[in-house]
Order: structure tokens, then C-alpha cells, then sequence
């Protein structure tokens, strides 16, 4: 099983699966990225550290252009 995208709902979505299935989270951007905290950022640059976080460990790198049956297809 393939979770594309690693944010609230991908993280969420793989950590509930996980213990049934073997499933493979993949991100583009290969960290968390605390959305909500992008305004303080804003105004407070060096908040910008805290933002982010690593992905679950195993979660492979790469930006998916397609889902087809059997697997997932990288961008050409
Ligand atoms: C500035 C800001 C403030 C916000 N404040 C709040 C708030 O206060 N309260 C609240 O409830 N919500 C808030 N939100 C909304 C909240 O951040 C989103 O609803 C939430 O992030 C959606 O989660 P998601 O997992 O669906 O998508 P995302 O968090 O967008 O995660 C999608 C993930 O998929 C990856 N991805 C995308 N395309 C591909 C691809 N083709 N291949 C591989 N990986 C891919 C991305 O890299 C990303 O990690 C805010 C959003 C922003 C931008």
C-alpha cells in the first residue's frame, strides 16, 4: 500500500495502517512541514526552524505524477 504525501492526513493515514499493512509513505518534499506555522514565520523568520520535523523513518523521496494499478509512476 502507497500513502502519497506525508502531511496531516498522509502521516495520519500511515501511522493508522501501518500495523495491518505494509505500507510506503512517499513526500516530495522529504520533511513535515508545519503549515499552520507558515504566517509566524512570517513576521519571525527564525521561527521557521521549529516548523519543520523528519518524516517517518523508511518514507521514500520523490514527487508521484500518477497512481496506477500495481505501483506508482514518477514524473517523466
Ligand atoms: C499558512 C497556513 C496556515 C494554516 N493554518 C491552519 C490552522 O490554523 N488550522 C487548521 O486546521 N489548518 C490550517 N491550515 C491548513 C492545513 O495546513 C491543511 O489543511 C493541512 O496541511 C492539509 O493536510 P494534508 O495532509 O491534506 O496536506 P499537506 O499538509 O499539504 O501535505 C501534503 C503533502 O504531500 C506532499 N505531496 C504533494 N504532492 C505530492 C506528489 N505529487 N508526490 C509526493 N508528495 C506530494 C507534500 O510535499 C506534502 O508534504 C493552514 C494552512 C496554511 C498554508
Amino acid at each position: 500500500m502507497v500513502v502519497v504525501g506525508g502531511g496531516f492526513a498522509g502521516r495520519r493515514a500511515h501511522q493508522l495502517l501501518s500495523p495491518h499493512f505494509d505500507v510506503q509513505l512517499v513526500d516530495a518534499k522529504g520533511y513535515y512541514e508545519y503549515t499552520p506555522a507558515n504566517l509566524r514565520c512570517m513576521v519571525q523568520p527564525e521561527h521557521s526552524a521549529f516548523t519543520v520535523a523528519e518524516l517517518p523513518r523508511g518514507t521514500v523521496v520523490d514527487a508521484v505524477a500518477d497512481v496506477v494499478p500495481g505501483g506508482t509512476r514518477p514524473p517523466a
